[in-house]
């Protein structure tokens, strides 16, 4: 485990670049970093306490810190990878697949991932309590939709309330029967994910609860998060986990089988290793096709079925994840 660092829970969301490299006791100039990005830096303390202080390579800081190799131009690389304001007919709903939707809670998240494929996305056009509006007067009357899909940004950044309210709206329709968040939340911020108003409101539910979170190092996870998603559980939740393969992150297959491991040791299932989708400005995450299957091979070997995630990548205008 890294040696943890605990700073004051207040300050770091507005870190700048170097004030972090000053706190995790690297060298900007070594890292190559990027000092103004209209993606800024943004790092929860929880998530800043798992990193190892004075190395460069940890794999959870290659997450969040904004490099020069963002600026790169590459072919390929796009705003809209996955074909989303394609796809979105009404601010705040997107819609691609049979039986499902989802639904734009938040434009914020309380961290920001570097490799993002919404890292360009026009949130602010996008979500607003009107639009909402809209949206679940479209979902109630498809009845061919049975499950709405809170994302974002990250539904959990909303006020708890807030979130509540919008669940509620959607228990509402007759012909919703699952509800899934996705949320990066409980794993870099387990100290401020929703564990109140949402916990009393799932043991209530009649609906089916999914919650996705996403983690991509065993690093990230802790006994605090072990603690929350023990009461997601309980509290009726199936947990289940996407991971992103990043390069210098975690493509290798020993950190990905135990990430496996740990995940199933807090009560959640490894669910999708995604492809990265090629969004401008993250080509430096980019694993190949050929590696990638390689290393799931690897994995296959040694993990039992169930802790094996499916390897998967998003192509616009497919009805669902293509396995590779
Ligand atoms: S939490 Fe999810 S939506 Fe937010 S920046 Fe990270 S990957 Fe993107």
């Amino acid at each position: 485990m890294p040696q943890t660092n605990k700073p004051e829970t207040k300050s770091i969301k507005h870190f700048s670049v170097k004030e972090l490299c000053q706190t995790l006791q690297i060298s900007p100039l070594e890292s190559g970093v990027l000092t103004q990005s209209e993606f800024p830096l943004k790092i929860p303390a929880d998530f800043l306490a798992q990193i190892e202080i004075g190395n460069p390579l940890d794999p959870l800081l290659k997450q969040v810190l904004p490099v020069l190799a963002e600026t790169d131009q590459v072919t390929g690389y796009t705003l809209d990878p996955v074909g989303d304001l394609n796809n979105n007919p009404t601010p705040s709903l997107i819609h691609k697949y049979h039986g499902r939707v989802l639904l734009i809670a938040s434009p914020k998240c309380d961290i920001h991932c570097r490799y993002c494929f919404r890292r360009h996305f026009p949130y602010e056009q996008q979500i607003n309590q009107r639009h909402w509006h809209k949206a679940l007067e479209l979902i109630a009357l498809d009845e061919s939709i049975h499950e709405v899909i809170l994302s974002g940004g990250d539904p959990m950044s909303l006020s708890e309330k807030a979130l509540v309210n919008l669940i509620e709206k959607i228990e509402h329709i007759p012909h919703i029967r699952t509800l899934r968040i996705h949320s990066r939340t409980p794993v870099v911020a387990p100290s401020k994910a929703p564990n109140k108003l949402l916990l009393e409101w799932a043991k209530k539910s009649r609906l089916n609860k999914v919650l996705v979170v996403h983690c991509n190092h065993a690093n990230e996870l802790s006994e605090q998060t072990a603690q929350l998603l023990q009461q997601y559980r309980t509290a009726g939740f199936q947990l289940l986990n996407q991971t992103v393969l990043l390069k210098d992150v975690n493509d290798n297959a020993d950190v990905l089988i135990d990430l496996s491991h740990v995940l199933f040791n807090q009560g959640v299932l490894p669910y999708y290793l995604h492809q990265l989708d090629k969004v401008q400005g993250a080509s430096h995450f980019e694993v190949p096709d050929l590696e990638a299957l390689e290393l799931h091979e690897e994995m296959r070997q040694k993990l039992p079925g169930y802790l094996l995630p499916r390897l998967v990548r998003e192509i616009e205008g497919q009805p669902y994840k293509t396995p590779l």
